[in-house]
């Protein structure tokens, strides 16, 4: 099978997008470990370990495109159990498995789940200490909205963390990399969920998405200072932080 991609405006994008999320949501975190051959851990381990939050309560975390809660347990996790984690999604069924794997781990009192747009998010400026987004924010169809509403809802002081696939930078990891997600990744999409075409456009949208550089700039624009980035696999993920002085 070869998986011919569709060009899609921004309007269809966020359609296909919810299609894939729908889809998958009960078998997610199994495909993301099949996907990215467990990889993803290591990196949101590198993510929350960089945001370093404190071991003390009273500290919000915001993390946007949740999901099923990965991310946001973590930093829980991380913060001995003091921080609190509002989880947001677009998608109802992906929240619905966080909800479930909250409760299963005693952590839904210090757990929210809101389905909202990262482009319009329903919290008043100022609300939190930090702002988390991983492997979300090349789903979002206008990026630059997304990251001028992180700087809204963001204290002071506040941090903004985003993982994302990013450019590789090491001569053939680039094209074992590419190997991979332009044929096992539609594949692994075709054979646990049916259809591999919505896969075929995730990958596309990593070719699409602003390199390490291009990003940065993008986060400055949006008004964050000190932004700086790391690598992470050869930049098959990068990692940007960005302050609200
Ligand atoms: N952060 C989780 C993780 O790393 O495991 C989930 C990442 S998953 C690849 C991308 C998520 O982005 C999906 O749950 C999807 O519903 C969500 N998403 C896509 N567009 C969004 C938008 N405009 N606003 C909020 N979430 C969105």
């Amino acid at each position: 099978t070869s998986y011919g991609f569709r060009n899609v405006g921004a309007g269809d994008k966020q359609g296909l997008v919810n299609e894939v999320f729908h889809k998958v949501a009960n078998r997610y975190d199994v495909m993301n470990d099949l996907m990215s051959g467990g990889l993803h851990r290591v990196w949101k381990d590198a993510m929350v370990a960089w945001l370093n939050p404190p071991k003390r309560p009273g500290w919000k975390v915001l993390d946007v495109a949740g999901g099923t809660g990965d991310v946001a347990f973590r930093i829980i996790d991380a913060s001995h159990g003091n921080a609190h984690a509002t989880v947001l999604d677009i998608n109802g069924s992906m929240l619905a498995v966080g909800r479930e794997r909250a409760e299963k781990r005693g952590l839904a009192g210090k757990t929210d789940f809101v389905e909202a747009n990262a482009e319009e998010l329903p919290f008043a400026d100022e609300t939190f200490d930090a702002y988390t987004i991983a492997f979300g924010i090349r789903n979002v169809p206008r990026i630059d909205v997304a990251l001028t509403e992180a700087w809204r809802v963001l204290k002071p002081g506040g941090r903004l963390l985003v993982l994302e696939f990013s450019e590789v930078d090491m001569p053939l990891l680039d094209k074992v990399y590419e190997a991979w997600s332009f044929n096992a990744i539609p594949r692994i999409g075709q054979a646990v969920t049916g259809d591999g075409e919505p896969y075929a456009y995730l990958v596309e949208s990593i070719r699409k998405f602003p390199n390490q550089q291009n990003f940065a700039a993008m986060i400055t624009r949006a008004g964050f200072d000190r932004v700086t980035f790391r690598n992470y696999t050869g930049g098959i993920a990068a990692l940007h932080s960005g302050w609200k002085l």
